[in-house]
This record gives structure tokens, sequence and C-alpha cells, in this order.
């Protein structure tokens, strides 16, 4: 057996359908179907099992990792299956193994509140900004607004004796066609801790929705914007990209995937138990399958060990002559691997965000250029 991919997230897909319809989802808008042959929702006995194999491979590995229930919607299980979901999880994994829900908010009820705060789960929930615009890309599987049913819970959670804690954060796909200071103020409005913002996903043959070009900068000038009113903010909440992107602009680290030159072990668990890669590669070439068919009923140390999963963790390092002669490439990263795909170069691109990667962070320097100590 060789080296060994240290795993820090594990995607948990409780649930294999959602109760939302998303214009940009790439588990369900993206051509692939595979979703459609898996389970509803995971078994406990595949939970369980799962637990176990990650409990060993913690012990192993002898770093916690985080896992994250995930879907399609994970709370469409119900409050009790999601009880017990978290409470299995519990016996194999305690503290400081961390265990949060991606939740799009619709079912996040009082019942399924308390049970995230008896099992400490911290929450995440999706929602992209004002109505007006959320609405028009999240409509639920009816074509029913959703906004006012996520703002609702993410104020239950917040009235929650802890949810301050529980709340870890809210996640957001950037709209180009909104004023990134209404989005700002928004989220600020609603009292968020902080707020995560994701790009559309595209590639260099599909490019995102509102890309003209791989050198147009739509993303970068929006992100620029956003950042002006956060750096103009006398009390911003958190924004974790351009925390990220900062702090490795002042030779720190970032905190999660997407910016920066560090490796995450990530570990894609679906309904059925069988083991995939990072599902955002979905919306590439449908490359989110191993060749071998692998379980959680199988080794998950002989799993992360194996030259499979060791290439595709190598993946993420990007491999592009422009990427590795980049001045920025500390701070960019070359972007996830799935902003990067081409059927003619595979992985060996930029990312398509390359010039608003770029703009951003020359914009950052600029600004934050007085502040740095002499
Ligand atoms: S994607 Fe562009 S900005 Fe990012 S590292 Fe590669 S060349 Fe540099």
């Amino acid at each position: 057996m060789g080296r060994a991919v240290a795993i820090d997230t594990v995607l948990v897909k409780l649930a294999s359908r959602c109760n939302l319809d998303c214009d940009y989802c790439y588990v369900y808008r993206m051509g692939d179907q595979a979703w459609r042959l898996q389970p509803k929702i995971m078994s406990p006995e595949t939970l369980e099992v799962l637990a176990q194999g990650l409990a060993a491979l913690v012990a192993d590995q002898d770093a916690p990792l985080s896992i994250v229930f995930h879907g399609g919607e994970p709370l469409l299980v119900g409050p009790d299956r999601f009880e017990a979901a978290c409470s299995t999880i519990r016996r194999w994994l305690p503290s400081p193994v961390g265990l949060h829900v991606q939740t799009n908010g619709l079912l996040l009820s009082d019942a399924v509140i308390d049970v995230c705060a008896r099992h400490d789960v911290g929450i995440s929930i999706s929602i992209d900004g004002p109505a007006w615009m959320h609405d028009r890309h999240r409509p639920d599987v009816r074509g029913r607004a959703s906004h006012a049913a996520v703002v609702a819970s993410i104020h239950r959670v917040l009235s929650h004796p802890t949810g301050q804690d529980l709340l870890s954060g809210l996640l957001a796909v950037v709209d180009l066609e909104a004023d990134p200071a209404e989005v700002y103020a928004f989220f600020k409005s609603v009292g968020a801790p902080s707020v995560d913002f994701l790009y559309r996903d595209g590639n260099h043959d599909a490019l995102p929705f509102g890309k003209s070009s791989v050198v147009s900068t739509e993303y970068g000038d929006w992100m620029v914007r956003l950042l002006d009113v956060y750096l103009a903010d006398p009390s911003p909440i958190r924004i974790r990209l351009l925390d990220d992107m900062l702090r490795l602009i002042l030779g720190g680290r970032a905190v999660k995937e997407g910016v920066g030159d560090e490796d995450y072990g990530i570990l894609v668990v679906e309904t059925d138990g069988s083991i995939t890669k990072n599902d955002t590669l979905k919306s590439a070439d449908g490359s989110d399958r191993f060749t071998e068919t692998w379980t959680v009923h199988d080794d998950l140390k002989s799993i992360v060990s194996s030259t499979s999963f060791l290439a595709y963790h190598d993946s993420q390092k990007p491999s592009s002559p422009k990427c590795l002669s980049c001045p920025e490439l500390r701070v960019c990263g070359g972007g996830m691997p799935t902003h990067r795909w081409s059927a003619r170069a595979g992985l060996t691109n930029p990312s398509v965000f390359c010039e608003d990667q770029m703009r951003l962070i020359q914009h950052m320097r600029m600004r934050i250029a007085p502040r740095k100590v002499a």
C-alpha cells in the first residue's frame, strides 16, 4: 500500500433527490442522469457501515475530518431519520470530528434544528440573495418561489438558544445581473454570520452562464465590486472566498478548496454507499466516477491509498503550463478541477475563470497595499 491521502471532508448524500429545481444545478441540470439510479435515501445500514469505516480511517490518519450531510436535499429524509443519522455518526465519530448539513433550508423545522443542536451539527443554508434574484433561479419542484421559506428558516435557526453557533453560514451562487451592494446588504440584513460565494459552474467547452469568453472578466468585475463594498463596511460579515484570497495574498492559508495551493482530501458517498469523486465534476464530462466500484463495505484506508484515488487527488493540482508559471498561482491555485476541464486537454487548462481571478487578485493587491506593515 502506498501513500494515503489524508481525508478532511466527507460528503455524505443522505438523499439523492431535491425539493428545489435550481436552474444551475450541477447534479440535475448538467445532463448527468446517474442520480436516477440511486436510492432516494441512504439506508441506516449503509450509514452504520460508513460511520464505522470513517472511525477506523480517523484513527488511522490520526487527524479529524468533517462530515457534511449533502444531497440532493439531505433533510428530505425527515426529522426522525435525520436524528438517527446524526446519532449514528456521533456514536462512532464524536467531536472533534465536524458534522455539518448543507441544506436549501425548506425543511429546516424546529425539530431538525433541535437535532442539530443535540448532535453539534453546523448548518449551512443555500440562498442566493434577495427574493427577486433567488426566486428566479431556485424555485421548488412545482415552480413555486422558495425565498420566503428559506429566510424564515434562517431566522428560526438564529432564534434558537444556540443559533449563533449552529448557523455556520450561507452559501450563494453569484448572479451577475444583481448589484453586489444589494446582495451584500441582503446578507447583512438576515443576520448571517458569514456567506460564501460560488461562481456558476462551467468549463472551457461550456462557458459558465454570463461569461462571454475565456478572456472576459464578468465574474472578476462582479467580485471587485463586492470587495469594494466589503472593505468599506466597518462591521462586515465574513465572506469566505474574499477572506481566503486576502489571507493568501498576505502570506496566510485558505480554509477551503477553490483557491490557494492546499490539497484537500475529499470523499463523496452516494446514497447507495458507492464512493465517487467530487460531484462538481459531473458538469465536466461526467468524470466523477472511479473505474473501480468502491462502496462503504470496502476498506476506506485501502481506497485512499490506491493509485486511482491518489491520481484523482493529484488532479486537484494545476497542471497547465500557464498556471505553473503564473505569478498568482499561490493565491488562485488554478481553480476548481471542474472549471479547468475541456474535451481536448482534460484538466490541463487554467481555470475558465483565470482572467476573472487575475482581475480580482490585482484589485485586492491594489486595495490592501497601503495596509501592509512596512
Ligand atoms: S488560473 Fe490563471 S490566475 Fe489562476 S493560477 Fe492559473 S494562470 Fe494563474
